[in-house]
C-alpha cells in the first residue's frame, strides 16, 4: 500500500498553498504536461476531452442562435493590424511576428493572432455589400497566441484554444441584442453544464476590450476567493466598420456602416473548473461536462462471476452514460485514488458480497456518501445520482458566493475587506479612471465589473467624495 498512497499524498492542500494545490491538480489529474516552448502547455487526454465536451455543447448552442462556424488565417498582415488605433496599442505588447519565410525576409511582417478581429473584418469588408447579406453570424474554434509574461496553465498561456465569434449586423440596436445574448448563453453554460454561477455585469471603460465601445462580462468566484472573467462580449459599434470600410445598401440604396460584436470563451474556463469544484483529493467534475462520468471497479478481479458481471454492467450502462472500467491488476485503493484525483463524479464498486446480494456499491465524488444499489434498480439510480452530483455542485458554488460578497460604505472599510477577506466587494463609484486607478493600485483589487442588477449603497464615491454614479465588484483577480 505505500506505493499507492502517494498519488493523493503528493498533493498539496488547498489551504496550505492554493497555487501550489493547482499546479499539483492540473499534472497529477494528467490535465496538461508541460511542452519545451514557455507558457505553452500540452493538453493530455483528458484536458482535451474537457474542452471537446465544453466545444461540443457550446457549438450546438451557438448553432441553435444561427452562429456559423468558419477557419480564418493564423497570420494576419502588419497593415491589417494597424487600422484600428485602439486594438493595435492594446494588444502590440503581446504579439508575435513572423519575419522569415523560409530564408527571406518579408516584405512585410505578418503577426500570429492575437484575436482576429482584423481578418473578419477584412473578409467582411469583401463579402458584405447589401442589407440581404445581413447579419453575418460567424465563428471560429482556433488557437491564438499571445506573449504572455508569466504564465499559468489554461490561466494564462501563450498560446491557448478559443472560439471567437464576430458578427456584423444593419443596426446597433441589432449588434446590442446579439451581444448580451452572447453574454447570457455564456453565463447560462457556465450554470448549467459546469455548474459555475457567474455574475453578469459591463466592463469599465479602463478593463473594456481594445477597441470595443463596450465589454460585458461574466465573472466567476474561486475557492480562494480570488475573481476569474470566464468569457466577454464585446460591443464594437461602427469603429472597426469605419476603420476597415465595412459597408452595405440599404433598401433606400445609401451605403451605411455595419455594426459590430465579438464574443469569446477559451480553455481559461477549464481553470475555472478545477478551482471552483476541486478539493485535496484532485478534479471534481460535473457529470454534464466529465469525459468519464461512471468509474467501475471489480473489488476482487479473481473472484469468479465479478469481471464478467461488470463487464455486463459496462455494456449497459454505456448505452446511457460514458462509463469506464479499470480491469488491470492494480489494487481497488489505487484505482480509488485515481478516479477521485481525475474528478471521475461516480465510482461502482463490485466486491464479492456485492455480487453476493446483487447489488453495486456507488461512491459520490463530491461528497464520497456510499451507497448500494440494487442491479434492479442500479441504471435509473445512477442517473438520479449523476443529476444530483450536478445540482448540488452547483449549489455549493452558489453558496460559496453568496458568501463572499461584501459591502463596503467607506474606502476605509473597503481596504481592510480586500486585505481580510477573499471575495468580492461591491462599492459605488463615481465612473473617473482615476479613481479606478487608485484602488487597483493602493488594494491590488480590479474593477471585476459594474453589475446588470445595480444596487444604491450611497450618494458619494467613497474615494473621492463626488457624486457615485454606479456600484462596482472589486476584486482580486486571475
Ligand atoms: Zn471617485
Amino acid at each position: 500500500m505505500e506505493g499507492e498512497k502517494k498519488q493523493v499524498e503528493r498533493i498539496t492542500a488547498r489551504e496550505e498553498d492554493f497555487a501550489q494545490w493547482y499546479t499539483d491538480v492540473v499534472t497529477k489529474a494528467e490535465l496538461i504536461h508541460y511542452s519545451s516552448v514557455k507558457g505553452c502547455v500540452i493538453l493530455r487526454p483528458d484536458g482535451y476531452a474537457i474542452w471537446e465536451n465544453i466545444q461540443r455543447n457550446l457549438d450546438r448552442l451557438f448553432k441553435e442562435t444561427g452562429v456559423e462556424n468558419v477557419s480564418l488565417p493564423l497570420l494576419i498582415p502588419e497593415h491589417l493590424l494597424q487600422k484600428e488605433k485602439d486594438h493595435v496599442e492594446g494588444f502590440a505588447p503581446e504579439v508575435a511576428w513572423v519575419t522569415l519565410g523560409g530564408e527571406e525576409t518579408l516584405s512585410e511582417r505578418l503577426c500570429i493572432r492575437p484575436t482576429s478581429e482584423t481578418l473578419f473584418c477584412d473578409f467582411y469588408a469583401d463579402i458584405i455589400q447589401s442589407y440581404r447579406e445581413l447579419p453575418k453570424l460567424y465563428n471560429q474554434w482556433c488557437s491564438v497566441v499571445r506573449w504572455e509574461k508569466t504564465t499559468r496553465p489554461f490561466l494564462r498561456s501563450t498560446e491557448f484554444l478559443w472560439q471567437e465569434g464576430h458578427t456584423a449586423h444593419a443596426t446597433e440596436e441589432e449588434a446590442r441584442e446579439r451581444t448580451l445574448q452572447m453574454l447570457n448563453l455564456y453565463a447560462d453554460f457556465c450554470e448549467e453544464y459546469l455548474a459555475i454561477p457567474v455574475i453578469k455585469g459591463e466592463k469599465t471603460q479602463k478593463e473594456k476590450f481594445a477597441g470595443a465601445k463596450s465589454t460585458y462580462t461574466i465573472e466567476a468566484l474561486m475557492h480562494d476567493g480570488k475573481a476569474l472573467q470566464s468569457a466577454t462580449s464585446h460591443l464594437f459599434g461602427d469603429g472597426f466598420a469605419k476603420a476597415f470600410s465595412i459597408r452595405y445598401s440599404d433598401k433606400n440604396n445609401v451605403l451605411q456602416y455595419v455594426h459590430q460584436t465579438s464574443w469569446g470563451l477559451s480553455t481559461r474556463i477549464i481553470g475555472a473548473l478545477i478551482m471552483v469544484h476541486g478539493d485535496d483529493s484532485g478534479l471534481i467534475l460535473p457529470p454534464k461536462i466529465a469525459p468519464i462520468q461512471i468509474m467501475l471497479i471489480p473489488i476482487q478481479t479473481k473472484k469468479e462471476g465479478i469481471v464478467v458481471k461488470l463487464q455486463e454492467w459496462e455494456n449497459q450502462l454505456s448505452k446511457v452514460f460514458r462509463v469506464k472500467a479499470d480491469y488491470s491488476d492494480k489494487s481497488p485503493g489505487w484505482k480509488f485514488n485515481e478516479q477521485e484525483m481525475r474528478g471521475i463524479p461516480l465510482r461502482l464498486e463490485l466486491g464479492p458480497r456485492d455480487l453476493q446480494n446483487q447489488q453495486m456499491t456507488a461512491v459520490r465524488r463530491d461528497t464520497g456518501e456510499k451507497i448500494s444499489i440494487p442491479f434492479s434498480h442500479l441504471e435509473q439510480k445512477v442517473k438520479e445520482l449523476l443529476d444530483d452530483i450536478q445540482d448540488s455542485l452547483l449549489q455549493k458554488a452558489n453558496k460559496h458566493l453568496e458568501n463572499h460578497i461584501y459591502e463596503a460604505k467607506s474606502y476605509e472599510e473597503f481596504k481592510q475587506l480586500i486585505a481580510s477577506k477573499p471575495g468580492i466587494v461591491k462599492m459605488m463609484w463615481c465612473e473617473q479612471e482615476n479613481c479606478e486607478k487608485q484602488i487597483k493600485e493602493e488594494t491590488g483589487a480590479s474593477s471585476r465589473c459594474i453589475p446588470f442588477q445595480q444596487e444604491s449603497l450611497g450618494e458619494k464615491c467613497p474615494v473621492c467624495h463626488q457624486a457615485a454614479k454606479k456600484m462596482v465588484y472589486w476584486g482580486k483577480a486571475y
